[in-house]
């Protein structure tokens, strides 16, 4: 308890999920709980529209500072590396200090490992952070450059085995396609897509794979499932079926593992917290949740994100007020990949296999939820979502709660039912 009596609840990390659990708590809970969020960075970044920075966008755009709004929500703050969690003692360490918790929630997210890959590091341009994606931007205008002047070049894109969220580089292929085009350069390039998955973004099941197929066919993109890449050199990649792909520009999305291991806690050999499936509660300590890429859903997305976050918060919120917690993690995915001059977008609802090569597949009894779909109107849902999050965020506000998100889903519903099957 804290010294006004009330429960102490922390939450470790200020993204996606750990910004959602700790407004959430706030907004279920007023004064009944005692809240500090702690962040190694001062602000939070909104990671899906980074994909428009290779192309002109200004990464400080997706900057939010975390200091007002979780101020506005008496949040305490702290700008800090948790490197410990001791969960007998149910206390923290960062940085200087140590913070106990009656309730915990980790939401540190995940990292990339180039180097799983020998040669990927060195050879290859990745998408993960804003300073990646604005190391994109002269090299794609140095092949728009090329391009232009008649010089033929290869662009290579390689999802490597254990990325967790292949998506935005599907997107960036196909944004890269329709900017060649728009550039009147597209003649002079190749395009080749090569992926470790059985089926093109495999975790959103065979309705993506069919879209994303007819995608490639008509943009004359090359595309290769089940090339698993060993290793990269100069110039060319490696894969375990012995082909090898040359190429001038590689671009690639490494693997994942935890951004912060906590040696304390049960994790699986990527360092990813092993939970409950429906709680999110962490192994062997219910009173830790681990929620978003930190946890070990195996398909790390915000909106999964913001989903776990949401069950944390509940639960917890539900514990504080005598109340049995009832809510559950449905993990419904939602997303819309841009492509510049149309986006798709699909709803899917997943259910985990425990099959290493098929973590995760479309649940048989929800087909009628799972929906996809094509069209220049879903650039304006991707929008309407990336000027929705910010202002809520911005406000302190949970991006799943209230009237304004019943509105958004609303308007989704609308939009999937006329524009998604
Ligand atoms: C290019 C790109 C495009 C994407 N597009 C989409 C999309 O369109 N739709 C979608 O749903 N998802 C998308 N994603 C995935 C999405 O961004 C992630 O799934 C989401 O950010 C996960 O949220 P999180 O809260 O778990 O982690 P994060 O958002 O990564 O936040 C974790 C936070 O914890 C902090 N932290 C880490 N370790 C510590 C520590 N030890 N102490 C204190 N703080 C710590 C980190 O600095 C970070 O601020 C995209 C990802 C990328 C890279």
């Amino acid at each position: 308890m804290s010294a006004t009596g009330v429960p102490r609840a922390v939450v470790l990390g200020g993204g996606f999920s750990g910004l959602e659990a700790a407004f959430l708590l706030r907004q279920r809970l007023g004064d009944k709980v005692d809240l500090t969020l702690i962040s190694d960075q001062e602000e939070f970044i909104f990671k899906p529209n980074t994909i428009y920075i290779p192309f002109g966008l200004d990464p400080r755009s997706l900057a939010i500072p975390l200091a007002l709004p979780l101020k506005r929500k008496k949040i305490q703050f702290v700008q800090a590396h948790a490197h410990e969690v001791d969960p007998v003692a149910k206390r923290v360490e960062a940085d200087h200090a140590a913070y106990p918790y009656d309730y915990l929630i980790v939401a540190t997210g995940a990292t990339m490992r180039p180097e799983e890959i020998p040669g990927l590091g060195t050879y290859a341009k990745t998408i993960f952070t804003p300073t990646a994606m604005l190391e994109l931007r002269p090299a794609f205008h140095d092949l728009l450059t090329a391009a232009v002047e008649g010089k033929r070049q290869r662009v290579l894109f390689v999802v490597p085995p254990n990325n967790k969220c292949s998506g935005p580089l599907y997107e960036m292929i196909m944004m890269l396609d329709s900017w060649l085009r728009k550039h009147g350069a597209r003649g002079h390039v190749d395009l080749i897509w090569t992926t470790y998955e059985h089926s093109f973004i495999q975790a959103f099941g065979p309705r993506l794979h069919t879209t994303v197929l007819g995608e490639f066919t008509q943009r004359k993109i090359e595309g290769h499932t089940d090339f698993v890449v060993e290793k990269i050199e100069q110039g060319k990649a490696i894969y375990r079926n012995g082909e090898e792909v040359p190429f001038d520009l590689l671009v690639s999305f490494p693997p994942y593992a935890a951004a912060t291991a906590f040696p304390g806690l049960p994790a699986d050999e990527r360092g990813f917290l092993q939970t409950d499936q429906d709680t999110r509660q962490v192994r062997g300590f219910p009173e830790i949740y681990a929620v978003g890429d930190a946890g070990d859903f195996p398909v790390k997305q915000a909106f999964l994100a913001f989903l776990q976050g949401d069950v944390a918060a509940e639960r917890i919120a539900s514990l504080v007020q005598g109340r049995i917690p009832e809510v559950t993690f449905d993990p419904v995915s939602m997303c819309v990949m841009e492509e510049f001059n149309r986006a798709t977008f699909a709803q899917v609802p997943l259910r985990v296999t425990g099959r290493p090569d098929l973590p995760v597949e479309v649940r048989p009894e929800a087909m009628g939820d799972y929906r996809v779909g094509t069209s220049r109107a879903w650039r304006a849902g991707k929008a309407m979502l990336g000027m929705y999050l910010p202002w809520r965020f911005r406000a302190g506000n949970p991006f799943h709660s209230g009237l304004p998100w019943r509105g958004m889903e609303l308007g989704l519903k609308v939009m999937s039912t006329v524009l998604a099957s």
